[in-house]
């Protein structure tokens, strides 16, 4: 059985004050929630707020990017050293809009990967097709590259605490959600690309997020389905009474 993630991305939004006035109105609707694993990714500027303000919550906090360097003349990067001082837990990578707006390539995400994973950072990456991608039939295709690439190199053994979100990008923030068994074929073809690159046990374990419109509307239906594993939950995220709707679906 495989534990449900419920996975916050709040993109660019809120100063370190916001995020402080979310946790003070969202801990409380969630207390003793019985969700394995809450994650917000806030703003960089944002995160030493957070994780004071998540302290004993059960609620961790994550990046929403890193980079694969220790250190050094990177301007407006960001290490995984960084992300563990200051007490992240979690780094999503490859989201579609690092993809689309900050040339992200497959092979970056592979790096970030590696990275975040020898640093003991858990790693939330991102697959997905885009619309036209979709229309042309693509679909396959476009996830099984998106995985074979990110997986480069890797081992299982290795890769222990992966997690993957399948985000159609044509879902995201558009509020329109692929339908439960559109999502469902989508993450069988993604577990089936992780056993060939990292091994049967791995992909039997690897928690698979939806990510794409979710709202508390819909939240339940998604996760009934057995092959979603949880949410990457964007727009919705921001609110705390909604976020916490969707942690307790
Ligand atoms: C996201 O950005 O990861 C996302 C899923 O956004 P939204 O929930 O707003 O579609």
């Amino acid at each position: 059985m495989r534990k449900k993630v419920v996975a916050a991305n709040w993109k660019m939004y809120k100063t370190p004050a916001q995020a402080r006035e979310f946790f003070r109105d969202f801990l409380p609707l969630v207390s003793g929630h019985t969700r394995d694993e809450v994650v917000v990714c806030p703003p960089f500027v944002d995160l030493a707020a957070a994780v004071d303000a998540t302290q004993g919550s059960g609620v961790a906090i994550g990046g929403q990017d890193l980079y694969w360097k220790a250190e050094g003349a990177f301007t407006g990067e960001t290490s995984a050293a960084m992300l563990l001082a200051v007490g992240c837990t979690h780094v999503i990578i490859g989201h579609s809009e690092r993809r689309q707006c900050f040339a992200e390539t497959d092979d970056t995400v592979n790096l970030k990967l590696k990275c975040a994973l020898e640093a003991g950072l858990i790693p939330i990456v991102c697959v997905g097709e885009v619309l036209e991608e979709r229309e042309a039939g693509l679909t396959e295709e476009v996830l099984r590259r998106q995985c074979l690439r990110a997986f480069h190199a890797l081992s299982g053994k290795k890769a222990g605490t992966l997690i993957v979100a399948y985000e159609p990008v044509w879902a995201i923030g558009t509020g329109k959600t692929a339908t439960p068994e559109l999502a469902a074929e989508a993450h069988a073809l993604i577990r089936s690309e992780a056993a060939k690159s990292l091994g049967q046990d791995l992909a039997d374990n690897l928690r698979i997020l939806y990510g794409g419109s979710v709202k508390p509307e819909n939240a339940a239906t998604l996760m009934a389905e057995p092959e979603i594993d949880g949410a990457l939950v964007g727009g919705a995220s921001l609110d705390p009474k909604s976020f916490a709707a969707i942690v307790k679906y």
